[in-house]
């Protein structure tokens, strides 16, 4: 969002965090701007979670800084942070209602009956919840109760959202469409979202900026078609979407399944595997120098079966060179 005030609406400075001797952060940058979904991705144990309780303030960093709205709070207690957070396992009160539920924070901070009833019919129609406030959450389906949850999180209006793998505990087909009205709500709501996952399709689908973590650093902040055209690292290649990397004239060059054409033009090589996916088929290709190359085709534009002779090729433009590691 290049054409948004660059207001960084959550920060964190040179931020780092040991359990021990596990370094979980490991000197984190980050401005988060207001009204953004901003995803933080990662393999499970590289920091996203503990990054996230030192934005809510369930944890302290042994360095650096938070910020909220240009204020450091790095070491204020949570109830004293504008933020709220969503749990993957919800944490409802069983014996409450929906609406007891969703009310428990107003009532604490001492909001008035007919304020906190007005305030959580509103909020219950927002996540589409309507009609079901008298329900227990035993009543409710998985993705009733983790709408009961956002509910509860966003119904006295945080300045920042902290969403910590809330769609984990759903199936497929319904984290799909979670994925779709989180997106639609954030938007709505003109709420900054913190959200974490490890699923990169999630990530890319949902977000407006992506930070890829790997033990405990941050390797790679950009919008979702940045980190996937042009990873920054090789991790950032290999984790966001499938990558093939080669060796061509002593550059190590990244280039998606996708962008790989298969034809009579390029390097011989052998169809080694097919996988039929549905709407797309994907080939494991052996060059005749050595190279193992996934490719991914349309299903009705290529059929090719296993030990066909093929040409392997791409543009140019579609192969990216990687920075050496280390
Ligand atoms: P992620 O959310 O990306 O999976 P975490 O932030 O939960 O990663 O964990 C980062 C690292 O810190 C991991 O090695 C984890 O085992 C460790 N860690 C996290 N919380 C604690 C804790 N309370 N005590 C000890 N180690 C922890
Ligand atoms: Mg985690």
């Amino acid at each position: 969002m290049a054409t948004q005030v660059d207001v960084a609406d959550v920060e964190l400075v040179g931020v780092r965090k040991s359990y021990g001797d596990v370094v979980a952060v490991d000197g984190v940058d980050l401005r988060i701007r207001a009204a953004e979904f901003f995803t933080m991705l990662g393999p499970s144990g590289s920091g996203k979670t503990t990054t996230l309780r030192l934005v809510a303030g369930f944890e302290q960093p042994d360095e650096g800084t938070v910020h909220l709205a240009g204020a450091e709070i790095t070491h204020r207690p949570p109830y004293a942070r504008d933020v709220n957070t969503v749990f993957q396992d919800y944490a409802l009160f069983p014996h409450m209602t929906v609406a007891e539920n969703v009310a428990y924070g107003l009532r604490v901070k001492g909001t008035a009956r007919a304020e906190r009833t007005r305030a959580v019919e509103e909020v219950l129609k927002t996540v589409r919840l309507d009609g079901l406030g008298g329900r227990k959450p035993i009543q409710l389906s998985g993705g009733q109760r983790q709408r009961v949850a956002l509910a509860r999180a966003i119904v006295n209006r945080p300045r920042v959202l902290l969403l910590d793998e809330p769609l984990g505990a759903l199936d497929l087909k319904l984290r799909q469409e979670m994925q779709t009205f989180l997106k639609s709500l954030q938007r709505d709501l003109g709420m900054t979202f913190v959200y974490v996952t490890h699923d990169q399709e999630e990530a890319l689908t949902m977000s407006d900026r992506v930070a890829v973590f790997n033990e405990g650093r941050i390797e790679q902040v950009g919008e979702p078609a940045e980190v996937y055209d042009r990873p920054a690292t090789e991790f950032v290649a290999a984790f966001v979407g499938t990558s093939n990397i080669v060796e061509r004239d002593g550059k190590r060059l990244c280039v998606r399944p996708e962008r790989i054409e298969l034809g009579n033009d390029g390097d011989p090589a052998t169809i080694d595997d097919v996988v039929y996916v549905g709407a797309f088929t994907r080939y494991l290709v052996l060059t005749d120098r050595g190279e193992r190359l996934a490719v991914v085709r349309q299903a009705r534009d290529a059929s090719f079966a296993r030990g066909d002779r093929v040409a392997v090729g791409w543009r140019a433009e579609d192969a990216f060179e990687l920075p050496e590691e280390g």
